[in-house]
């Protein structure tokens, strides 16, 4: 069935020029590796399999993929895409193959309605709540894949931390971690970047976690308070805080995109949802309360915490205090990534939640 290598003949639209161009395509690599390949005349590309907007199986027409330059490859003859796609491995999502049902288009349509009923009598959040529920990990992480691939292009650049540090670093919280139940526990993976926004960390929908290497350096790569902050954001995991922003700031969007299978409004909305978009303060609550757990059950001391609140207050300060110098650095504020950890800062109540903890 993976016949690896195996080509296909396509057109390559530069997203420049209205010029077609005949190419053939290959999907080769595996896993974050796998990388798709347009080549013909005066065209070689490699584009990462997962940066690429792959077209959802209609019964009839052309497949287009999009590719994050701007450009897209194009083959009408639909049925030998799907061949090719299906013999490249190409995953086929659940929702192409619920949408190849009509049991399940009259079924969702029966949904679609129940959801709307729904929203008017219990109001947003519950309906939220409700549709992260009903929203299976496959979407979630690939709705945690796009995110990432938006914040990498505006904010990030590969992390200067040696490997041996991330390891490090990784290990320490997979350590604390490792007191928790494991049946109830989200996967979640930690990457490393270095950041245009400062000592920060943030967790993506899907469990991907991002801490920046300013964020390490700001606490001396103490890993102690560096699991401090993970278990916060290892809250927002557990509870799934990023799918439910998503759904919640797009609902209808996004009971579309559930209900019917259209992801593209929701993605094409991603980039522009995370300048704006921030946890509730109950979410924040709840990643607390699971940070003082995880805390907790390690050993750790909640005070940790609190030893992170004071460093990023500290670097507030001297941030401002180098601005009203003129030294500031064209840096963007953290607040512009409102679920990221820095933005939503220390206040009374959370340092006096920590404190008691300790007690
Ligand atoms: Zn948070």
């Amino acid at each position: 069935m993976h016949s690896a290598g195996s080509s296909l003949p396509a057109t390559y639209f530069d997203g420049r020029s209205a010029r077609a161009q005949s190419v053939t395509l290959q999907l080769l690599g595996e896993g974050r590796q796998r990388s798709l390949h347009i080549q013909g005349e005066g065209v070689d590309l490699q584009v990462p399999a997962h940066q690429v907007q792959w077209p959802e199986r209609t019964r009839h027409g052309q497949r287009l993929a999009h590719l994050a330059s701007g450009g897209h490859v194009q083959c009408d003859d639909g049925p030998a895409w799907d061949t090719w796609a299906q013999s490249q491995g190409q995953r086929e999502s659940l929702v192409v193959k619920m949408q190849q049902s009509w049991r399940w288009v009259a079924g969702s349509v029966t949904v679609l309605v129940a959801l709307v009923v729904a929203l008017q009598l219990w109001g947003l959040p519950l309906v939220a709540r409700a549709v992260v529920a009903a929203t299976p990990p496959g979407i979630e992480q690939s709705l945690g894949e796009s995110t990432l691939a938006a914040v990498d292009e505006a904010l990030m650049q590969p992390s200067q931390l040696p490997q041996a540090e991330q390891a490090r670093i990784t290990q320490a919280f997979a350590d604390a971690v490792a007191h928790q139940d494991a049946a109830s526990q989200r996967s979640w993976r930690l990457v490393f970047r270095q950041s245009k926004i400062g000592p920060n960390a943030l967790a993506l929908p899907g469990g991907t976690i991002i801490m920046t290497d300013e964020m390490v350096a700001l606490v001396n790569a103490d890993t102690r308070v560096l699991t401090a902050v993970l278990a916060h954001e290892l809250g927002h995991v557990q509870q799934r805080h990023g799918l439910r922003m998503l759904v919640q700031a797009t609902v209808l969007g996004a009971l579309g995109a559930v209900v019917l299978g259209d992801f593209s409004t929701l993605l094409a909305a991603v980039p522009a949802l995370l300048g704006q978009a921030h946890y509730s303060r109950e979410a924040e609550r709840e990643a607390d309360a699971h940070a003082v757990q995880v805390l907790q059950a390690a050993s750790l001391s909640p005070l940790h915490m609190v030893t992170l609140f004071e460093a990023l207050e500290h670097e507030r300060q001297q941030k401002a205090k180098d601005s009203a110098d003129g030294k500031n650095e064209a840096e963007d504020s953290p607040s512009w990534l409102g679920i990221a950890f820095a933005s939503h800062p220390s206040d009374a109540d959370r340092i006096a939640y920590f404190r008691a903890a300790a007690q």
